[in-house]
């Protein structure tokens, strides 16, 4: 859409919080709708720009063009979190060297162990917060996998160095930005290629919709990227609803003030439990809005917590307003890496008060 301040004239460009409400709506005029349209055709008259739904959706669009805004790139929306890794993925050629984290997200560490059990990559595996073992690991390699912070250690990368190491090399840089959010991270702009989401989190918010996105740079090299994604996305048809698109642009309008308190209450919420009795040990990079912590008592003391909470959800996922909780090692493909008393908690919008009783309380049940 055209916004006020674009154009010869624009005093400056408009802050993301601006561009997450103002992106992706239908140009004014008198009697239109204010929101964006959600468009249900498989569809489109004959001779348009898009003829048929798998191509293209206007409502895809809006929360691309909001999404793409504030990452500095183009956007493509695809069903999940997951079809986004997978279309990321399609890039690595057949047979490829791939370097990934050695604790990311389960279900990247599952298909990376696929794709290594079928013969299609070779796969290194790094600690991802020593710079110089990850840059050594690139030589001869296709693909860089970054995931930072990552899910569920909160393990951060450096991302501007290590995608300036990857290029030097010919290796394509992916970044999962799913919990940093382009609020707190932008890694195009730190010289990555393609930033991957899963929009079921932070972006949608609501622990409703599950989306994903892949992300390109504004340049040649972007843009020939974006051509194969779009292709990948096109042809293998793991598409997003239009209905979980439009739910997903209605939570991003928000998501500066959700992720605000969220971060705000991540940061008290960890230091009040650096002095807990039942808490072995805080993880919190010091930003964003998840915490881990191990517990005492092991994988039953974990169990004991979530099983005790009233305020905070047992249940897995992350990034909406709701609190939620979960021993991680309960997911099948949880790297070794992660201690089986670990808890992943989600910290949403509550009052922290009430969030800091309730977990408390577990706690110290849990402790006898
Ligand atoms: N990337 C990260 C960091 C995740 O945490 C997840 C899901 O938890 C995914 C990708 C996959 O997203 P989805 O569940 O939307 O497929």
């Amino acid at each position: 859409m055209a916004l006020v301040t674009d154009g010869p004239s624009s005093p400056e460009p408009l802050a993301p919080a601006t561009r997450l409400v103002a992106l992706g709506r239908e140009p004014a005029s008198p009697g239109a709708q204010v929101g964006a349209p959600l468009v249900l055709t498989s569809t489109y008259h004959a001779d348009g720009a898009v003829s048929y739904g798998r191509g293209g959706n206007p409502t895809w669009s809006a929360l691309e063009e909001a999404l793409g805004s504030l990452e500095g790139g183009d956007a493509l929306v695809l069903a999940s979190g997951m079809a986004a890794v997978s279309a990321a993925f399609s890039l690595l050629p057949h047979g490829g060297t791939v370097v990934v984290p050695d604790a990311a997200y389960n279900g990247v560490m599952a298909t990376v162990g696929d794709l290594e059990a079928e013969g299609a990559a070779t796969v290194r595996r790094v600690d991802l917060t020593d710079t110089a073992a990850v840059v050594a690991a690139l030589e001869g390699a296709d693909l860089l996998w970054l995931e930072s912070p990552t899910n569920p250690l909160l393990e951060v990368a450096e991302v501007a160095t290590l995608a300036a190491a990857a290029r030097e090399r010919g290796v394509l840089t992916v970044v999962d930005n799913t919990f940093a959010t382009p609020l707190l991270q932008r890694p195009l702009e730190d010289g990555a290629d393609v930033v991957v989401h899963s929009v079921t989190k932070y972006l949608a918010g609501h622990s409703d919709v599950l989306l994903g996105a892949v992300v390109t740079a504004p340049t040649e090299a972007g843009r020939a990227l974006h051509d194969r994604l779009h292709r990948y996305r096109r042809l293998r048809g793991a598409i997003a609803g239009p209905m979980e698109s439009w739910l997903a642009l209605r939570g991003m309008r928000t998501l500066h003030l959700r992720l605000e308190r969220a971060c705000a209450s991540a940061v008290e919420l960890a230091r009040r439990l650096e002095g807990h009795p039942a808490v072995t040990r805080v993880r919190y990079p010091g930003f964003g809005a998840i915490v881990s912590i191990e517990v005492v008592g092991g994988a039953d003391g974990a169990e004991r917590v979530s099983a005790a909470t009233r305020l905070w959800v047992h249940a897995t996922s992350l990034g909406g307003v709701e609190s939620l909780l979960e021993r991680r090692k309960r997911q099948p493909d949880e790297p070794l890496k992660v201690p089986d008393e670990l808890l992943r908690l989600s910290v949403g919008v509550e009052d922290v008060d009430d969030l800091w009783r309730d977990l408390a309380a577990a706690l110290e049940h849990a402790a006898g």
